[in-house]
């Protein structure tokens, strides 16, 4: 499979859509694993990919090190490790820089992006945590709610103090789009042009799929199907995009499923959202605003979107019936149906 290609489920890159670019087999793709998910490099010069792959994976490596809620031995981990032993924890200048983002995602949504998440994931069976047979009791919930009381957490710029045992930090809605611009401003500073960097459908690109193309078309996953896809739009040079969804990851408790994003207000999955789409000028704000939309909804969501210039949306409401996309006015213009796809498309004005 060459061209069209479903990245880490999320997003779709699509160059066959295409009024005047190259063939379909005119560009070139190399994906491979990591960061658990699906990593890749697209291009139209192929003979550039694979040192492209090589720097991209040195990095993904580095920062998986740091901030992976799996391994033990991850910086996070061990910040994770120190919550209520009463000690502020040393931190790197990467782990407070992450932070300080996640920390402004998180006042600019008075908490709905909450990176002290960790611990509602682990009550839902998350990250590794034991299976959930049944429901969370209704303790098990206040005391995950309480341990994500992000305004008790003490940064220095050197050091963090988590002081109740249990709280843990959670970096996984920004992780991959901080990867995704440093990998993408290596390249860039390499020399690299007309190039796609994909991790798990944060995308950010340099350049464009094909002269006078202005971009690289990326294509909207359709929630409601294993593969497929709703719509397309033009990621512009420089733009990125990322996506947060319902069908990513999930548990399964008494038979009904639970998705990974969680409104830490009430220690809950997020119901009622299958997918939120966000352009942004970077990749770090387009996965940090993805997973911020994804539990705001649209209205608020669209509210705070005024906050970030050069950012848009798309919701897509989980709900049975014809497919409905929410948009913001700039995203709704930029956004093409395709093929026989049959959604509503409206504008959420905020
Ligand atoms: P994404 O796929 O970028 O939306 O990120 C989802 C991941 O972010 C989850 O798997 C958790 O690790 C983490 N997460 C879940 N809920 C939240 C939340 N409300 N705020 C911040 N991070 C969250
Ligand atoms: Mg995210």
């Amino acid at each position: 499979m060459k061209n069209l290609v479903c990245v880490g489920s999320l997003l779709f890159f699509v160059s066959f859509i295409s009024g005047c670019g190259p063939k379909e087999s005119d560009i070139d793709r190399i994906q491979w694993f990591t960061m658990g998910t699906i990593a890749a490099v697209q291009s139209t010069d192929s003979d550039t990919l694979p040192k492209a792959r090589d720097v991209s994976q040195t990095i993904y490596e580095a920062i998986e090190k740091r901030f992976s809620a799996w391994n033990d031995a991850s910086e996070l981990a061990v910040v994770n490790a120190s919550a209520g032993n009463g000690k502020p924890c040393a931190v790197s200048d990467e782990f407070f820089t992450l932070a300080t983002n996640a920390w402004a995602f998180c006042r600019a949504s008075d908490g709905a992006f909450n990176p002290l998440v960790g611990s509602i994931m682990k009550v839902w069976g998350f990250n590794g945590a034991k299976t959930v047979l049944h429901l969370p009791t209704s303790e098990a919930l206040e005391q995950a709610v309480a341990l994500a009381d992000w305004h008790k957490v003490v940064w220095t710029n050197q050091t963090v103090l988590l002081p109740d045992p249990g709280m843990k930090l959670d970096f996984g809605a920004i992780a991959k789009g901080y990867a995704v611009d440093v990998v993408f401003e290596k390249l860039r500073s390499a020399g690299y042009t007309n190039l796609l960097v994909d991790l798990g459908g944060n995308l950010r690109a340099t350049g464009e799929a094909a002269p006078r193309r202005g971009g690289w078309r990326v294509g909207i996953r359709d929630p409601f199907k294993k593969y497929g896809i709703l719509a397309t739009f033009l990621l512009k040079p420089g733009e990125a995009t990322a996506t947060s969804g319902n069908y990513e990851r999930f548990v399964t408790i008494e038979g009904q499923r639970y998705a990974h994003i969680m409104d830490a207000r009430h220690a809950m999955p997020v119901r009622g959202m299958a997918g939120v789409t966000v352009v942004a000028p970077t990749a770090l704000l387009a996965d940090g605003l993805s997973t911020t939309l994804f539990v705001l909804g649209p209205n608020a969501g669209a509210k705070l979107l005024k906050n970030y210039p050069g950012c848009d949306a798309v919701w897509i409401p989980d709900a049975s019936g014809k497919v409905i996309l929410l948009a913001t006015a700039n995203m709704a213009k930029r956004i093409n149906p395709i093929g026989k796809t049959d959604f509503t498309l409206s504008v959420v004005n905020p």
